[in-house]
């Protein structure tokens, strides 16, 4: 197995918008960190401490419903995490500090493209240190209804996702394959951004959630119809922003995975279990 080299950001890039569940306004920037810090959030806000860094590991998670939050002992929060962890973990950058000067990571567009883009303003640092593995060494899956998640062994990172969009969308279904290399994340899966129902929203509003939720931040059907002006950026963007999320969520395993994911309807809830069962016996994985 070929080991390759840890990488950080080699300057510090930020951006301001507003959190898709809260509609509140944070900004966010991304700094350059020691080898095996992680992908750490920092609520800036709240703190300047290294102790109160909120790691990006399924320890820290509190909550999975719509979205992944993470919180430190002290219960400093970071919420909707997974489009960030996925733009790093999709461009290969496995230590960085993110500073949230608020509760919520903003949405932007509704995909990982404006994250990649400030990676790529800030440039990459090799780091002379070899990237953590964590390898998968029986498969592990979880169901629940029509959803299923699972990680096998295979020799490298790569994911399939399924989805089904049901009788909402005249029973179309996608799958999608990927090997993550930078220029296949960048191209074929960092802009599709997140959906909905209109259907749903009204429920979510009703409960307080999706306040920030807009068409520009959102792909959204109402009657299986779009509601997008502008169209879907790929025919099948929803099961790209499904894998998207899948790679987000993944990355809360702290470490590069060698090991095949395959997700069927599967979000963030099913994709904690399915980690939680991974790391519930050494005899499915090694690092
Ligand atoms: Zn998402």
């Amino acid at each position: 197995m070929l080991l390759t080299s840890q990488k950080t950001l080699k300057n510090s890039v930020s951006c301001t918008g507003v959190g898709v569940h809260s509609g509140q306004t944070a900004s966010l920037t991304f700094h350059g960190a020691p080898a095996h810090t992680g992908i750490v959030f920092l609520r800036g806000d709240l703190s300047t401490k290294t102790e109160d860094f909120i790691s990006s590991h399924i320890h820290s998670v509190v909550d999975t419903a719509f979205c992944t939050t993470l919180a430190n002992k002290r219960g400093h929060k970071a919420r909707t995490v997974e489009h960030v962890l996925a733009a790093f973990k999709g461009c290969g950058i496995d230590n960085a500090i993110v500073e949230l000067h608020g509760e919520e990571v903003p949405i932007m567009d509704g995909s990982a493209a404006p994250f990649v883009e400030m990676i790529e303003r800030a440039g990459v640092l090799l780091q002379d240190t070899p990237t953590a593995m964590i390898k998968i060494k029986r498969p592990v899956s979880v169901a629940f209804g029509d959803s299923k998640a699972m990680l096998i062994p295979d020799e490298t990172f790569n994911l399939q996702m399924t989805f089904n969009a049901g009788r909402r969308l005249n029973n179309l279904s996608w799958t999608f394959d990927f090997s993550p290399t930078f220029d296949h994340f960048r191209d074929h899966i960092a802009s599709a951004r997140t959906f909905g129902f209109y259907e749903d929203a009204e429920k979510m509003w009703a409960a307080g959630l999706a306040k920030g939720t807009s068409l520009d931040n959102t792909v959204v059907f109402q009657d299986g119809i779009l509601m997008n002006t502008s169209g879907l950026r790929f025919q099948d963007e929803m099961v790209r922003h499904k894998l998207l999320d899948a790679l987000g969520d993944l990355a809360l395993l702290g470490r590069s995975i060698q090991g095949k994911f395959i997700g069927v309807n599967s979000g963030h809830t099913l994709h904690y279990k399915l980690m939680q069962e991974v790391l519930s016996s050494e005899d499915n994985y090694s690092f």
